[in-house]
């Protein structure tokens, strides 16, 4: 069969590369998977052109020197999978910036047609774009498109059929680099030629290119190749960018980028003119009160808390109809299905663990629409603008500071949306402290815990007790990233500039698309991990069971407390009493209580009622169970606030869990996050509890 030609999409990140995927595809896409790349990259059939084309949306990327996980995988998929053509959507209100993308592309060789986007916002900042010249210094095909309303969109198609059917040869545009770089890279553009380096995926020169540079990607890739005269290659590559270096007292990385910079200068200064140039930007004059030193930060804190309070204000009433769609599926399963473990496993396994989690999706998807806005206007920027200094002390980067919010840094959140928010990091260092320290934050599962805890021991000073664990969540996370970031993820910090892009409308449907997407990846999530984990909690917690002649002139809460007992968790339970007693005090009714909150946190509740024979306790309304416990013998303030930092920190739910293994692709950093928030659980309760014991 013949092979479809392929377009692949590509361009800084905001371009709007997927507002014309979309427009390109219509409703024909889905999501790809390539061996190795394990950023989600979309594909799509190209509306009725003819001929057919395959249309791929990359991941957005500042530069093919790549730094984030994003721009590796638009990089390597050009180089594996060698589109035809590939269509540079370009940022028409920020030419320099964009066209950088643009040279490093035509350096690749690929056919290249630009798409000029945003003509929109350059007319409005009066800024004129002389196409035709633009399209002749490059040497490159250029239509005019408005991405989000779909102009230019067709004339685009038409050309990028005409242009991937022919199926033509990369040809790398030769730039200079200055007469040292140029002399070094035709000596290893001829080496590379003679022993066939990669010669079925690149080009001898861009290769040169690359390995003068001393790009670090390239640089493993061909020695994975163990290539004959690889070897030889890369020495010489080494060689050569020390002498560039001496020459020029610069690295040759530096070296290159700013010939690359000048050739984008001598462009932009023949094709663009803007009367408005200067720093009069709306943006700018706008800047000036949002990163204003003092302002910056109350505006910011007023903005953020102003969301949060927005988003569990609308989502609480969709919040509720989904719990009571579960509450009512629970007893429609009850009544269906005949008294046995099948009933017990469906209605108490899976429907209320899936449940329990489907019904933070109204919140989740509230929360990633705001997120969205945050995004697509620009201000999500300026909040890592203005916490970047604080974070830089704890080894973060300002943009950790969405993830430390959205996970809940105002007590409430969720950290499955948290992590996923962490990928807008570049540095995987970074991105991995910020993953393993947002699970120590406040979310709303943990909730219930402080709740019934505080009104059986702390009910008169409730407000302080929360407020001081809400500090607290941030005084732990942020240590936690300092820690990590001083020892295992050890390493510089970036020294990439923080962008700020200018401000802009965002578009419901871009906005809806976002949320859309992000919440779909939870809800799959909960679909598979999460029902499975489910119900193996739900076995871990019925089985064995309890046999008739113990079960014997026991009912209700009784029977459920000794079957709980009985299980494996309630086995577990007291099998760590003997340690968990002694250093914080709990007892195996709290340890299996704690077991069952890896389903979910607000489980401790539940399964508590039912160690002390109360029935399942409502997360809602624990005031029973609080008085219960005050009275308890072995509980007291200080036992309570060691489960409560316990409870705090200890491993992530399952949904976490899971959301981990996702995102940082690797069970190993999955087993980390479980042993290091358990241990560093384990070591404060404890020393809450002995001081604690001690002083009183
Ligand atoms: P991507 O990151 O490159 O995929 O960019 P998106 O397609 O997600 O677009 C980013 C934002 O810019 C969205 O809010 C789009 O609606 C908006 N957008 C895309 N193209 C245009 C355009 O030509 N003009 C204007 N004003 N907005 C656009
Ligand atoms: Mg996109």
């Amino acid at each position: 069969m013949k092979r479809l030609p392929v377009v692949a999409l590509a361009g800084n990140p905001n371009s709007g590369k997927t507002s014309i995927f979309n427009a390109m595809t219509g409703s024909r896409q889905h999501v790809a998977n390539y061996p190795g790349i394990t950023v989600e990259i979309k594909e799509g059939e190209a509306r009725s052109t003819e001929p057919h084309m395959r249309v791929v949306d990359l991941p957005g990327t500042y530069s093919l020197t790549p730094y984030s996980p994003d721009e590796v995988a638009a990089r390597d998929y050009l180089l594996d999978q060698h589109p035809d053509l590939v269509i540079h959507v370009v940022d028409a209100s920020n030419l320099e910036r964009n066209l950088y993308l643009t040279t490093q592309l035509m350096e690749l060789g690929v056919p290249l047609l630009l798409a000029l986007n945003m003509m929109d916002i350059a007319e409005i900042r009066g800024i004129r774009i002389d196409t035709d010249k633009l399209s002749r210094v490059l040497g490159v095909p250029v239509v005019r498109t408005v991405g989000n309303r779909g102009t230019g969109t067709e004339e685009l198609l038409a050309k990028a059929a005409e242009m991937s059917s022919s199926h033509s040869d990369w040809v790398p545009v030769d730039l200079t680099y200055g007469s040292s770089s140029d002399r070094a890279l035709a000596m290893l553009e001829k080496m590379i030629r003679e022993c066939g380096l990669l010669k079925d995926k690149v080009h001898p020169r861009w290769l040169a290119l690359r390995l003068l540079e001393q790009d670090s990607h390239t640089i493993e890739r061909v020695e994975r190749l163990e290539a004959e005269g690889a070897e030889e290659i890369l020495d010489a590559a080494e060689k050569l960018a020390e002498q560039v270096f001496r020459e020029m007292n610069d690295e040759t990385e530096g070296v290159i980028a700013d010939h690359r910079y000048g050739f984008v200068a001598g462009v932009v200064k023949r094709v663009k003119t803007s009367p408005l140039e200067s720093r009069l930007y709306m943006s700018d004059r706008i800047d000036r009160f949002l990163t204003n030193p003092v302002l910056g930060p109350v505006v910011m804190t007023l903005v953020l808390f102003g969301l949060f309070q927005f988003t569990f204000a609308v989502s609480s009433a969709p919040v509720s109809w989904v719990e009571s769609f579960f509450g009512w599926l629970h007893g429609v399963a009850w009544e269906l299905i005949p008294e046995g473990f099948l009933r017990s496993m469906v209605v108490s396994g899976a429907i209320d663990g899936v449940g329990g989690v489907v019904g933070f999706v109204p919140l989740i998807m509230f929360m990633f629409f705001f997120i969205a806005v945050l995004e697509d206007t620009g201000y999500m920027a300026r909040i890592a603008f203005l916490m970047d200094r604080l974070f830089r002390k704890f080894g973060l980067h300002g943009s950790s500071i969405v993830p430390f919010i959205v996970s809940g840094g105002i007590t409430g959140g969720c950290a499955v949306p948290g992590i996923m928010a962490a990928r807008t990091l570049r540095d995987p260092k970074e991105r991995f402290a910020t993953i393993l320290s947002v699970p120590f934050m406040n979310c709303g599962g943990k909730l219930p815990i402080y709740a019934l805890l505080i009104a059986a021991f702390f009910s008169s000073h409730e407000g302080f007790v929360l407020f001081g664990l809400t500090i607290l969540s941030w005084v732990f996370a942020m240590s936690s990233a300092k820690l990590l970031r001083s020892t295992v993820l050890r390493g510089e910090s970036t020294s990439f500039v923080l962008e700020l892009p200018p401000y802009r409308l965002p578009s419901m449907k871009s906005l809806l698309l976002h949320m859309w997407e992000r919440t779909w990846l939870y809800l799959k999530k909960a679909g598979t991990v999460i029902l499975l984990a489910s119900v193996l909690m739900w076995a871990l917690m019925t089985f064995p069971v309890l046999p008739e002649d113990r079960a014997e002139g026991l009912s209700g809460d009784e029977l459920a407390r000794e079957s709980l007992s009985y299980s494996v968790a309630g086995r577990a339970g007291r099998a760590v009493e003997n340690v968990t007693g002694p250093l914080m005090g709990f007892d195996w009714k709290v340890n299996v209580a704690l077991i069952g909150g890896f389903a979910a946190k607000e489980i401790v509740v539940s399964t508590l009622g039912t160690a002390y024979s109360m029935g399942e306790a409502e997360a809602e309304d624990t005031t029973s169970l609080s008085e219960r416990l005050r009275v308890e013998p072995g509980w007291n303030p200080i036992m309570a606030l060691a489960l409560v930092i316990f409870t705090m920190l200890y491993m992530p739910c399952v949904a976490t869990v899971a959301v981990i293994k996702r995102e940082t692709g690797s069970w190993g950093w999955m087993g980390f996050s479980i042993l290091y928030t358990t241990i560093v659980a384990g070591v404060m309760a404890t020393l809450v509890y002995q001081v604690g014991m001690l002083v009183t």
